[in-house]
């Protein structure tokens, strides 16, 4: 199964796509991910990344497509891959439209995953994330047991710079700019199901699987 997981930043991508990567025995494959831990691990490429995340932009095409391109190189992506976030533009997609190409292989579904702005903000602001492990938290919709502790491995949870009220205004507007194109882009060749992603977390990945399963009967 090819997947790509579409929708703005807080829609829920992250967190469903570690379900769908479960269901389908597939890698979850996350872009914002690689990037983090290229910048904490201070390699060169989290160096060319660093200013464009810390401003809530996107890194440059070439930079990201050569990544992704690596990383479905990877033996595991050969059975399948669920993309979260990537593409991020209609040029990133045409490249993995070029990439999937190569490897006489092809798209599956764009899940794209539906939620309203003002949903949204408060899904970024609220976030918390354990720096150690990655597992993703909310201080309202999925708190940890203990307040700001990690309750997989007890690290002290942080909020993403990124996650700011200040830097998430620009992610959103590069979002409505530059990926919402990308439901147009894929509706024309037949493959985006459409999700309203302001349902539980539950209901959302039931609504997923539901559709995927209605596809491939
Ligand atoms: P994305 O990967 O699209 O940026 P995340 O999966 O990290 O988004 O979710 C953003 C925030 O919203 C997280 O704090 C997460 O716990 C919370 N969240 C995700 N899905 C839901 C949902 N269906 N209802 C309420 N909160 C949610
Ligand atoms: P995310 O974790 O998906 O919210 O991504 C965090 C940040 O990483 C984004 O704001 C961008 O700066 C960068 N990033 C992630 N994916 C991409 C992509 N496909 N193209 C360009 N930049 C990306």
């Amino acid at each position: 199964m090819n997947l790509v997981l579409l929708g703005a930043p807080g829609a829920g991508k992250g967190t469903q796509a570690k379900y769908i990567a479960e269901y389908y025995h597939i890698p979850h494959i996350s872009t914002g991910d690689i990037f983090r831990r290229h910048l904490s691990e201070g390699t060169p490429l989290g160096q060319q990344a660093r200013t464009y995340m810390a401003e809530g932009k996107l890194v440059p095409d070439d930079i990201t497509d050569a990544m992704v391109d690596e990383r479905l190189r990877l033996p595991d992506a050969i059975r399948g891959f669920i993309l979260d976030g990537f593409p991020r533009n209609v040029n990133q997609g045409t490249a993995l439209e070029v990439m999937l190409a190569d490897r006489e292989r092809h798209l599956d579904a764009v899940i794209y995953i539906n939620v309203p702005r003002d949903v949204l903000i408060e899904r970024l602001v609220g976030r918390r994330v354990c720096p150690q492990c990655g597992a993703t938290y909310h201080v309202r919709f999925d708190p940890p047991k203990v307040d700001g502790i990690c309750n997989v491995c007890r690290s002290s949870l942080v909020q993403r710079p990124d996650d700011r009220l200040e830097t998430v205004a620009t992610r959103l507007s590069v979002y409505s700019e530059e990926t919402a194109p990308l439901t147009a882009f894929y509706q024309e060749r037949g493959n985006l199901l459409e999700i309203d992603g302001t349902k539980s977390v539950q209901s959302v990945y039931e609504a997923i699987i539901q559709r995927l399963g209605a596809r491939h009967d």
